[in-house]
């Protein structure tokens, strides 16, 4: 027999979802314990979304000081080119994640919640028992905010380890790898993909569909493919990755044409999709019901069983942080009394690819299928004092979409240098219900990048200034 404590609200997860919900519910008064299996802070802060864009930031500064070797257009010369220490890159990438996971901890202890450290495992649905250093530690709640998260998807016959990495992997490398395949174009295999290759590796992309990010259309995807072609990396669409060869120096690869060949790898990027994790916690012991790979939850997150509550990776797509955290927030308030609907006019994404894309809302052919009559107006970067001044142009814009009846922005999506921070005007935009008088009438700052969202608006509604 261990320890035991009861709580009021039980938070399973320490990532974006869960430690969101737990500080809301520590704020509001609610007595609060999450339980942590790994470090406060998730895949997201951990081993996702700030690592991935740490290594990122590094890439680029590197690929710029490249670009400066013998001098460059802007008049910058370095005599010889930068070396990379990568084991120091991710001694600083793991820096940003002390500090942030840190954070959290310091965050959840000013909201007076209870953090246990250790996997926990349900015996019923609003009991579990972890693993403490100090021993089996059973605590049972009268609200259980199940935030488990997902873990990265294995492909058959390659499993991780060697020179196969998960993205968690290829973020604790230590040694850049010569030649790199990342099988899978979607936003996690590119984001890698390419900071890769900006450090200098060479990288080759094996997609089994005809497209890269195939969740978007053909007119955002294009600048990032174009700058795949110009840096060199080889893309091979239509392509399944067969397995190991060659002594593990090599994946082998189906070509389009069924072909087979080899792909000569010292590290092979595997980023085909992540999964919920939704096995060897007892999650079977508490009659919830799932959705596919999914926990079933209705608009409010509940679960099937009363007082069990599920949100972020685990109950589905999208799979992104903010969406997460949202969830978690509307949950800790609902349980404090609140009448809440998890219900966003759009969940905004972005990737940080080259150039990065940003989403919000309908794109075109979204609003095509829901049948709504819709205008598009798209401004491009290469007109905006901005973007030209970062070297930020090539091939991007803002494109807005907006009912034809009632001008209503229903959808903005960008491609260009920088655009994620355009996101958050974007979906405000739409939330709050704008049409795109609304846009047009609104004084943008000069020079931003913002401009070309304000003349995206002006030339949906037919009158841009500057084009
Ligand atoms: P998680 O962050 O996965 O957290 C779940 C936590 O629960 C984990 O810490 C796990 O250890 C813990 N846990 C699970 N079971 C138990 C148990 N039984 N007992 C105790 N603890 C348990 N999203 C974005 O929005 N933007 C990005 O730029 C972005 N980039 C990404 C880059 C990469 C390389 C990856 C892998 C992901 C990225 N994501 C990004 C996705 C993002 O990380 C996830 O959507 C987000 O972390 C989901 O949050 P969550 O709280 O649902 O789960």
């Amino acid at each position: 027999m261990g320890d035991s404590l009861r709580a009021k609200v039980l938070v399973v997860g320490g990532g974006p979802g869960g430690y969101v919900a737990a500080i809301r519910a520590g704020q509001l008064g609610l007595d609060t314990v999450i339980v942590e299996g790994d470090r406060l802070g998730g895949t997201c802060l951990i081993r996702g979304c700030i690592p991935s864009k740490a290594l990122i930031h590094a890439a680029g500064r590197f690929e710029a000081m490249l670009h400066a070797v013998g001098g460059n257009a802007l008049g910058l010369s370095l005599e010889a080119a930068p070396r990379l220490d990568l084991a120091q890159t991710i001694r600083w990438k793991e820096g940003i994640v002390d500090k942030l996971s840190g954070g959290v901890s310091a965050l959840l202890k000013r909201a007076k919640v209870r953090a246990v450290q250790g996997w926990a495992v349900f015996s019923d649905a609003k009991t579990c028992t972890v693993a403490t250093e100090a021993g089996p530690l059973t605590i049972a709640a009268e609200h259980v905010i199940l935030a488990n998260g997902s873990e990265p998807i294995a492909l058959p016959g390659l499993p991780f380890g060697g020179p196969v990495l998960s993205s968690s992997g290829v973020l604790s490398l230590q040694r850049l790898p010569g030649k790199v395949v990342v099988i899978g174009a979607g936003y996690i295999g590119l984001e890698l993909g390419i900071a890769f290759r900006k450090f200098g590796s060479e990288v080759t992309v094996v997609e089994a569909r005809e497209r890269i990010l195939p969740i978007y259309d053909e007119q955002l995807t294009d600048p990032v493919r174009r700058w795949l072609e110009r840096a060199g990396v080889t893309v091979l669409l239509g392509a399944k990755a067969r397995g190991l060869v060659g002594g593990n120096s090599a994946l082998g690869v189906e070509t389009a044409d069924g072909a087979v060949t080899e792909i000569a790898a010292d590290a092979i990027f595997a980023t085909v999709g992540r999964r919920p994790r939704t096995a060897g916690w007892g999650l079977e012991r508490m009659a919830v019901d799932v959705d596919g790979p999914f926990v079933k939850v209705d608009d409010q997150c509940q679960t099937s069983m009363r007082n069990v509550w599920a949100i972020g990776d685990l109950i589905g797509e999208p799979m992104l942080a903010h969406k997460a955290s949202a969830q978690g927030e509307m949950v800790a308030e609902i349980i404090a009394g609140a009448r809440r609907r998890f219900n966003p006019a759009a969940i905004p994404a972005v990737c940080f690819t080259e150039p990065e894309i940003v989403t919000a809302g309908l794109l075109p052919a979204d609003a095509a299928a829901a049948g709504i009559d819709a205008i598009t107006g798209v401004f491009p970067f290469a007109a905006n004092g901005r973007a030209l001044s970062m070297e930020g142009s090539e091939g991007g814009f803002v494109r807005v979409v907006a009912r034809r009846d009632n001008h209503r922005v229903i959808g903005v999506q960008a491609v260009g240098t920088h655009v994620a921070e355009l996101s958050g005007e974007f979906v405000a935009a739409i939330e709050t219900g704008s049409v795109l008088e609304d846009i047009a009438g609104t004084i943008h700052a000069h020079p931003t990048l913002s401009e070309a969202f304000h003349e995206s608006a002006l030339r949906a509604l037919g009158h841009a200034i500057h084009i």
